[in-house]
């Protein structure tokens, strides 16, 4: 097997991005394809994913592909040099996990925390849909059928990642090496591996409704910061506040960079000064706001005003898509082929099969 560096990522197209996929992923990819430090580059849009907690809304994923195409371009992501695909156009990849679901029990499925972090959140309680529950497998398949050997994603993903490298060890030691085994690529930065909403849960997602999207107008953006969850006890300036759970200094430790204290706020030199500050009391909410938002709005307006400029031109966006299916297809008919000729399911490609079975029944007569 070669050594090729492949990345892959994907998100679902169940509602626009937002700055936690940003930060968890986003930013990554765009930087390691700018590094060009990677022989292929997939991205994908999941809508089939998405389909298994939506099937009663197909409608909601429909329309969320190109809005997720629109943000992927806005951020920087250049089919030329990505694949940029919808997963439910590659066929194969259905093909794939259904023959990854003979490698994985029930119990180990029931056991992966992220399934059962978003079963929860979901209130399935009993009635999980099948393919919302096996959905780490078909992770898998995405993953493998690209043969990613860098997977660029939030920490949430971590227990899918280490799904896939099991499925992964246990098809090569069953049918020889044939599968690539992919490795996970966290952010560097702690505050981006799970951003917390703007109401201060733990995660920032499309579920919850807790978002700062990467299209948001400026004043939505602003409105959504001014009333950011903070600390509960700081209620009067003087007083001392805290740091740690208030969501407002994770997306300064997410954002912030020293030279925006010179740009937008250069009373204080430096964000470790800020916080000390805000220990002590005497600094209220609303500046500090203020200095969150004047960051957010620099990252985000050349963001918006990209994807305006991509989105006058919706067919050309859809036929972008479509070639990157074209290829990504491709891609994943040779891992498949690899795959069945492994399995020795390839009856008709196995010349040798043939003549033993001759060979058997001639030895009958
Ligand atoms: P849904 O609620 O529909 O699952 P989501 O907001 O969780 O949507 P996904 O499409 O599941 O988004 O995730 C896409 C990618 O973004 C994954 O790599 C995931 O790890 C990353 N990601 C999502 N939310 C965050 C977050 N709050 N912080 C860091 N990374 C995130
Ligand atoms: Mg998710």
């Amino acid at each position: 097997m070669s050594k090729e560096k492949i990345i892959l990522t994907g998100d679902r197209p169940t509602g626009r991005l937002h700055i936690g996929h940003y930060v968890g992923s986003l930013k990554r990819r765009v930087e390691l394809q700018d590094a060009g430090d990677y022989s292929k580059m997939f991205v994908f849009i999941a809508d089939a994913q998405a389909l298994t907690d939506n099937i009663d809304n197909p409608e909601k994923v429909r329309q969320n592909v190109i809005e997720v195409a629109l943000d992927y371009l806005a951020c920087g992501l250049d089919p030329t040099k990505a694949t940029i695909f919808i997963q439910s156009q590659i066929p194969e990849l259905c093909e794939l996990s259904f023959y990854f679901m003979d490698l994985v029990t029930v119990s180990r499925l029931q056991r992966n925390p992220t399934v059962k972090t978003e079963i929860q959140m979901r209130n399935f309680e009993t009635s999980i849909p099948v393919g919302f529950f096996t959905y780490p497998i078909s992770q898998a398949a995405d993953i493998t059928a690209f043969r990613a050997t860098t997977v660029p994603v939030g920490e949430d993903q971590e227990p899918m990642l280490e799904q896939a490298r099991e499925i992964v060890r246990r098809f090569n030691y069953i049918y020889g090496e044939t599968l690539v085994e992919p490795e996970i690529l966290l952010p560097d930065n702690a505050a981006c591996l799970r951003l917390p909403g703007t109401d201060g849960k733990a995660k920032m997602s499309k579920s919850l409704g807790n978002c700062i999207y990467l299209s948001e107008s400026a004043d939505e953006i602003q409105k959504k910061i001014m009333s950011m969850y903070t600390d509960p006890g700081h209620l009067r300036v003087q007083d001392p506040g805290k740091i740690e759970g208030n969501t407002v200094f994770t997306y300064l430790d997410a954002f912030c960079r020293p030279e925006h204290f010179e740009l937008y706020l250069p009373d204080y030199p430096n964000l470790a000064e800020l916080k000390a500050h805000y220990q002590r009391g005497g600094l209220g909410d609303v500046k500090v706001k203020r200095f969150l938002n004047a960051i957010m709005q620099e990252m985000l307006e050349p963001i918006r005003n990209r994807r305006k400029e991509f989105s006058k031109d919706i067919p050309a966006v859809y036929e972008m898509l479509k070639n990157g299916c074209d290829v990504a297809r491709a891609a994943a008919a040779d891992t498949l082929s690899d795959v069945k000729k492994a399995m020795k399911i390839n009856y008709f490609d196995d010349a040798e099969l043939i003549a033993e079975q001759v060979k058997r029944f001639a030895g009958q007569e």
